[in-house]
């Protein structure tokens, strides 16, 4: 029986679901070893760098994941970068299939004049900021300031201005990076601006993100009545008002209704607003944006402008793959057809396939689609067994799966003390030490 060997390149959600997929596929016709390379010494991708601290609960899919890698056919290859440590040619000659789950994790531009002024951030810096990620540990972020606006109608520009708007003290027991929980607690930021472009009944956001702001302690969350009235009144004259809109709407109702209890800290929702300059001198002081209006369900520039004062502009728009040696990429994901780069033995699955969209389930069965069709590729005989660690230059320390469990277990430790689900560390240097 052949035993076929699959690279997977990226230990987070779309990596693991592939693996898990690969494992549930083995029978009496084929088995798998998996050799999964991840650029970082710590794993798990977005669950650990992407999720937002106060959401722990969709953090515990980490179980999922370390339960797959204690599988007798997974290898973990950490701190190991594909495409500089080893050339994805290499992988493709000795692998029988390769698989990119390399996500996306360059924030995509508005391209507008004034958007490169400091004290203009992405989201894809500024999450993996406060989330502890190594290569943006020594982000500037301006909180000195008292106005804040995120630009996006999506659940990244919520979970950022959630994560300004909030009191620091409900953060202290998260695993929110500690530099930047550091920060966070002499942030002067006390109001948060949403912009969208769109309408409320347009927005991005999920319902229960949404049912979770009047929950919040010490913000107000402001949206009007009129405005969320006219939304629903906007999605009725448009047709029949599918199932995820309505749970929206009556969400956005709540949040209107909810009484104010006059926080001085405020998060507040403008639509129909968008983004048409960033202005200021030597740094971000105020953001232009064109108020849009909608007519027979179309969205349309009025040509009329307002400006918000701003101190710190964050654009949370969506993401794009970071180009990686060896791999063609096209309009921000890697050229594929339903997962298969085709005349290759290279797949791909997740953000790096279809773009950032979807939950982090949604890799889970995305990931079991591709597999099927790999699986469908596969040769009658498997490749001749080897071990690529030879392959790897002697001075990359490999972080292995016991190391991993070595870096894991010193941060839940560190945070245990502390209250903390764990205490994440943030020099590589310094993980690579926790895991000797
Ligand atoms: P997203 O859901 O696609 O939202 C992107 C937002 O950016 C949209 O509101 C879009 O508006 C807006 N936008 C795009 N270009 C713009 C421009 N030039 N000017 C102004 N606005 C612009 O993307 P995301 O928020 O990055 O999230 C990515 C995925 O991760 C989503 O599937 C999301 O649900 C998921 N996620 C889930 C959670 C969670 O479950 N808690 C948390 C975070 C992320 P238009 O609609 O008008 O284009």
């Amino acid at each position: 029986m052949p035993q076929y060997k699959i690279a997977i390149i990226g230990a987070g959600p779309a990596g693991y679901f592939t693996a898990q997929a690969l494992q549930n596929s083995q029978d009496e016709q084929r088995t798998f070893a998996i050799d999964m390379f991840e650029r970082l010494p710590t794993m798990w991708g977005l669950v650990r760098s992407g999720v937002a601290p106060d959401h722990p609960k969709i953090k515990t899919v980490a179980k999922v994941f370390e339960k797959v890698a204690s599988e007798p056919n997974f290898r973990l290859f950490g701190n190991v970068e594909i495409g500089t440590d080893i050339d994805i040619e290499e992988l493709c000659a000795r692998y029988d299939a390769v698989v990119m789950c390399t996500g996306s994790s360059v924030g995509k531009k508005l391209g507008i004049p004034g958007e490169d002024l400091p004290g203009s951030l992405s989201a894809a810096e500024f999450v993996p900021w406060y989330n502890g990620h190594p290569d943006y540990a020594q982000l500037d972020v301006p909180l000195d300031g008292t106005t804040a606006v995120v630009i996006g109608a999506g659940n990244v520009a919520m979970d950022c201005a959630r994560i300004l708007a909030i009191d620091p003290t409900e953060l202290d027991p998260t695993d929110t990076a500690p530099q930047a929980l550091a920060e966070l607690h002499k942030s002067k930021i006390r109001k948060v601006y949403i912009a969208g472009r769109r309408g409320p009944e347009h927005a991005a956001f999920t319902a229960p993100e949404l049912r979770d702001l009047p929950k919040l302690e010490h913000t107000d969350v402001l949206i009007t009545k009129e405005e969320v009235e006219a939304a629903h009144a906007r999605a009725e004259a448009a047709g029949e008002i599918e199932k995820h809109l309505a749970s929206n709407l009556e969400a956005w109702r709540l949040i209107a209704e909810h009484p104010r209890s006059g926080h001085e800290r405020q998060m507040e929702f403008h639509f129909l607003a968008a983004p048409k300059e960033f202005k200021g001198n030597g740094k971000v002081e105020e953001v232009v944006f064109g108020i849009n209006t909608i007519k027979d369900g179309k969205v349309i520039d009025t040509g009329e402008t307002y400006s918000i004062k701003a101190d710190l502009v964050i654009s949370a728009i969506g993401y794009q793959a970071a180009p990686i040696n060896g791999i063609h990429f096209h309009h921000g994901v890697i050229e594929n057809e339903a997962g298969r780069v085709l005349g290759t033995n290279i797949y791909t699955v997740g953000w790096a396939k279809r773009g950032p969209s979807g939950v982090i389930g949604t890799n889970k069965s995305d990931a079991s689609d591709v597999v099927k069709l790999l699986i469908e590729d596969l040769r009658d005989e498997a490749r001749p067994d080897f071990d690529i660690t030879p392959f790897i230059p002697a001075g990359v320390q490999i972080v292995d799966q016991a190391a991993w469990s070595r870096i894991n277990a010193a941060e839940v430790a560190a945070g245990e003390a502390l209250g903390k689900p764990r205490l994440k560390e943030v020099s590589i240097e310094k993980l690579l030490h926790l895991g000797q």
